[in-house]
């Protein structure tokens, strides 16, 4: 029948357009160009923040609902993590509540270790100070803790006294402004060097207890916050005594990529750098 010939006809030439089209359409480069190439778009946060949802959950349900290779965060004040996160962010665009107080602060024993003033730590930190201490102590090395948890309101005698002494600018290289350091957060230490005198000053890494300190801090979870030569990206002058407690995990991978720990947080947390 002419009527089911013509049927048949348009079939096969639909087939055949179909195999010509399978056969000159590349598909992996069609599914290639639809995914995303990765790139940094810049997007505000879609929440604001407020004290009631400063939840545990709260960056990483914002890195959630974008695909990573496609955005980062943008960091505004006030956008934590959680305090009691030891990996929680707190740089210069992120400060600390006021009244934030770690819940769980331990004293270092004085007469088992060489501190200036009475040192506090959260426990986690603590309980991985000690053997580190432990083990310094027995390679007789000389250092000294000179700083453990501050208050806001130490930070905030300490930021006004350096801003006094040696100007604004000059304090804010290497003093944080109250909220904003990490020291508040109860798990980073100053370990300073006899052989330095004990000064707040880059030789102090180039001292005996600085290159133990670089070699081996990581294996009990400690990480230079500000290293050499990362200023731009911390926001902070080189810091060969200023420790803090990650983790030991974390703190390996840091080690172990030659990062700073603002790089590993703000690639965790995917905030644009
Ligand atoms: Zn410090």
């Amino acid at each position: 029948m002419p009527h089911s010939n013509i049927l048949r006809n348009i079939l096969v030439i639909a087939l055949i357009n179909l195999s010509l089209v399978v056969a000159i359409f590349d598909f992996d480069k069609f599914f290639a160009g639809t995914a995303p190439s990765p790139q940094l778009i810049h997007t505000k946060a879609v929440y604001t923040n407020t004290k009631a949802d400063q939840g545990s959950n709260q960056i990483l349900g914002l890195t959630d609902s974008f695909p990573t290779y496609e955005f980062c965060n943008l960091v505004f004040e006030n956008r934590l993590v959680s305090p009691d996160s030891i990996l929680e962010v707190v740089d210069k665009e992120n400060m600390l509540p006021a009244d934030y107080m770690p819940s769980d602060l331990h004293t270092l024993d004085a007469s088992k270790y060489n501190v200036t003033r009475t040192i506090q730590l959260r426990e986690s930190a603590y309980n991985s100070l000690i053997p580190m201490l432990n083990d310094m102590n027995a390679a007789n090395l000389e250092y000294a803790i000179t700083s453990g948890y501050r208050s806001y309101t130490t930070q905030q005698y300490a930021f006004n006294y350096w801003a006094r002494y040696v100007g604004l600018a000059e304090a804010g290289g290497f003093a944080a402004s109250p909220g904003y350091s990490e020291h508040q957060l109860g798990t980073t230490v100053d370990i300073m060097s006899a052989e330095n005198n004990f000064k707040a000053t880059s030789y102090m890494g180039q001292t005996q207890v600085g290159i133990w300190l670089k070699d081996n801090a990581y294996k009990y979870g400690f990480v230079q916050s500000y290293p050499e030569g990362k200023t731009e990206i911390t926001g902070y002058n080189y810091e060969p005594w200023h420790y803090r407690y990650v983790g030991k995990y974390v703190a390996g991978q840091i080690h172990e990529n030659g990062l700073s720990l603002t790089e590993y947080l703000y690639d965790f947390y995917n905030i644009c750098l």
